[in-house]
């Protein structure tokens, strides 16, 4: 019987939800189909829009087992298009450039057997071996001892040389070679001993290696910076393909040797993205080095014995005992125009599927702050578009204002709304991503993409699934690419997303270098890494084009501590903060800016007069009302004083509240603020003041344009203009 009842208690139940919810559901599923659909649209036009992915050399042009490889290849990235055609844009993109830049080595390859094919021919044969013995003199007149030879020959007095080449050599070469390294040692008072080796995959010409330093006349060689010197997109079509082998084929008819010189090196040891080598004598701190697998990574600790490396992609590949060599330049990453629009990784190569990147130029990561006569005071403004902060804790160019708060307190919400403002207002934004989830990323850009902010933004991402090297230098890239605008005059916002991670991504860094760790285990110098960063931030002088760079930097702090180590440093290195707390985050106060802990030491210079004079009296106000509403949250008996100083600031704390992507004009905040603060909203109730601030702004661009001319010059407003201000209000109060 019990069941029964049940039974029907849960039919009655479900019709009532059926009835009540059915609107809901058949929209919850409308549009959901609607979004599939929208995908399948995207993914169709994608496919249409995409390049084939044709087969780069023609079928007889490849040897049998390279043709089956290369198109095994090819179907497993086909297939793996076919399923992800469902998901969207974007991993479509993605798919397509993995499938292009695998398509491009395996052409290489194929190119590289190629050409030993054709130069183990005449005339190529006879040509390569008389080059023997020009290379040898070539060679011979170029050595010359660095001084990391002379630090080795001082501790083993002895310096190896050996000789390598494609075919057999002419003993009388042997001994000249053997000769003429003898006698330059003996000029140091060292001795050498000489190896002669054979090596058929050089496919011609030989190498001279002494001490580290390597003298390379080799076609494989040749080839090498043949392949990192083709400019053009990756080889992705048949006629690109044999547009390159044109090129080589032409340069190979009249084949004129060079030697090449560089220094090499071997890996000792390599685990969690650290690489320990020997070797690679004159090395710099911060220089990058190649490993014979092709990735790349930056010296960060040289002991006499040892070199450790941070290596920036996958080091499965890295081998210990392989050959490492010296690329012979600082870490720098690709800069100009061309990244606008971009989301690209910690080094600069585009991640965002939109194909290849070309830039000219290149920036060293690191590089000197600008002086104390190369920079101007901070006197222009940046307009955030944020009440809370233009009002209360203004920023000019080239200031580093630091947002600091506990986890989703909407520190990221505030630097996109900043950026966002920055449309047509000729200011380059870099947003850098230390160590967020890629979805993160991907919605941050979709959303600039969706309000034409992309346009002016680039995106530098170290993602969290990345190492911790590509996260430790990401800020320093992404400064780098800033300050190329800002030294050809441009003003740039660029914002560390944020400084916390990226403090424990160089405390790892550092952990695994056998580095000393000091307070909360943070290596000693982790001031000096976050101070030499920001202080690249600068308003530059008229001389130097009056370009500027605006930082600012996130921390997250736990539990509203900030005087833990990393926020204490961060914020003695800034010129002020704005904090965020969770509990008015909470409480509704959004953007959750706590005015009483938040500071700009230099901004006030910058602010428009306009604001300045709207916004003295704000902070006392506001100050009063903290301090009486924490007071009377004790007590219900108030005064009529207090309670209106109260009401005032409720109204005011209500008028400071903004929702994402609504960035504001300065005049209008300066308008709503005059406003709030002079009474004019006084007889609004609280929860109501959103309505009494949307129509407020096309009122006065209606009625008074000539008003709304004069505060858009943000100059200082005399008695006429605040009483015509005044009589305005009035009128619009009484029209509503
Ligand atoms: P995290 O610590 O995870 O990086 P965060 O401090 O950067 O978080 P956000 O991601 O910017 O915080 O914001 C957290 C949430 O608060 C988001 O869902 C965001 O939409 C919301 N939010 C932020 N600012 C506002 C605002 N002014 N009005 C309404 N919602 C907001
Ligand atoms: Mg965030």
């Amino acid at each position: 019987m019990e069941i029964q009842y049940v039974i029907i208690n849960f039919l009655i139940l479900a019709g009532i939800i059926l009835l009540f919810c059915r609107k809901m559901i058949v929209k919850i599923f409308r549009s959901r189909r609607e979004r599939l659909l929208q995908q399948l649209d995207e993914a169709e036009q994608i496919e249409r829009s995409a390049p084939p992915v044709a087969p780069v050399l023609a079928e007889e042009e490849l040897p049998a087992p390279d043709r089956r490889k290369v198109e095994a290849e090819r179907t497993e990235a086909e297939e793996k298009l076919a399923q992800l055609k469902l998901f969207g844009q974007r991993e479509c993109r993605e798919i397509h450039r993995v499938m292009i830049e695998k398509t491009k080595k395996q052409f290489f390859h194929v190119m590289q057997k190629s050409v030993a094919e054709v130069f183990s021919k005449e005339p190529y044969l006879s040509k390569m071996r008389a080059l023997e013995a020009s290379q040898v003199e070539e060679i011979l007149g170029m050595i010359k001892l660095t001084s990391g030879d002379m630090a080795y020959l001082k501790r083993h007095d002895v310096l190896y040389v050996t000789l390598t080449s494609t075919y057999p050599l002419d003993p009388a070469l042997v001994k000249r070679v053997d000769e003429a390294t003898t006698a330059l040692l003996a000029s140091v008072g060292g001795k050498t001993s000489l190896w002669v080796l054979q090596d058929p995959g050089f496919i011609g010409g030989l190498r001279l290696r002494i001490g580290d330093t390597v003298y390379d006349g080799t076609v494989i060689e040749e080839l090498y910076h043949f392949e990192k010197g083709i400019k053009r997109d990756p080889i992705s079509s048949d006629d690109a393909a044999k547009e390159v082998l044109a090129e080589f084929a032409e340069k190979a008819k009249n084949y004129k040797s060079k030697i090449h010189t560089y220094q090499l090196g071997r890996v000792i040891q390599i685990s969690d993205g650290i690489c320990w080598m020997d070797g690679l004598a004159d090395i710099m701190y911060g220089e990058v080095v190649e490993f014979e697998c092709g990735e790349r990574g930056m010296v960060l600790d040289i002991q006499p014995d040892r070199i450790g490396c941070v290596i920036f992609g996958e080091y499965e590949n890295i081998e210990s005992g392989s050959k490492v060599r010296r690329v012979g330049r600082i870490a720098s990453v690709p800069v100009g125009e061309a990244l606008l629009g971009r989301v690209v990784d910690a080094v600069g190569n585009p991640v965002d599927g939109d194909g290849h990147l070309f830039c000219e130029e290149r920036r060293p990561i690191e590089f000197h702050a600008p002086g104390i006569l190369d920079r101007a005071p901070v006197n222009r403004p940046l307009h955030t578009g944020i009440k809370a902060i233009d009002a209360l804790v203004p920023i000019g160019r080239g200031q580093r204002e630091l947002i600091i708060g506990d986890r989703q307190t909407g520190k990221t919400a505030i630097a996109i709304d900043a950026i966002i403002n920055q449309k047509g207002k000729d200011t380059i934004c870099i947003y850098v991503a230390i160590g967020q989830k890629e979805t993160s990323i991907s919605e941050i850009r979709e959303r600039l993409e969706k309000v034409g902010a992309m346009e002016y933004t680039i995106i530098v991402a170290a993602n969290a699934s990345g190492s911790a090297a590509t996260q430790y230098i990401a800020p320093f890239s992404g400064t780098a690419m800033a300050e190329y605008f800002m030294y050809a005059g441009k003003d740039v916002l660029i914002i560390y997303d944020d400084l916390s991670k990226h403090a424990v991504a160089y405390r790892e860094l550092s952990l695994l270098l056998h580095r000393p760790s000091g307070r909360e285990a943070y290596p000693g110098d982790i001031f000096y890494l976050h101070s030499r960063l920001l202080e690249r931030s600068a308003h530059l002088s008229e001389e130097l084009g009056g370009g500027s760079i605006t930082a600012l930097p996130i921390i997250e702090t736990l539990a509203g501590d900030i005087s833990a180590y990393i926020p204490t440093n961060v914020i003695s290195i800034t010129d002020g903060q704005i904090f965020l707390e969770s509990e008015l985050f909470h409480e509704g106060q959004r953007p959750a800016i706590n005015v009483g802990l938040s500071v700009s030491r230099v901004g006030g210079a910058a602010q428009s007069k306009l604001m300045k004079q709207m916004a003295s009296s704000l902070r006392t106000k506001l100050a009063q009302y903290r301090e009486l509403a924490d007071f009377t949250q004790l007590g219900t008996d108030i005064d009529e004083d207090t309670r209106q100083v109260l009401d005032a600031g409720a109204r005011l704390m209500e008028a400071l509240k903004q929702g994402r992507y609504q960035p504001l004009e300065d005049w209008k905040q300066a308008l709503l603020l005059f406003a709030v603060s002079e009474g004019f909203a006084d007889h609004v109730e609280v929860s109501k003041l959103y309505r009494f601030e949307r129509a407020l702004f096309p009122f006065f661009e209606e009625q008074y344009p000539a008003l709304v001319e004069r505060l858009k010059t943000g100059a200082k407003a005399d008695a006429a203009l605040l009483e015509g201000l005044r009589a305005a209000l009035r009128g619009y109060n009484e029209r509503s």
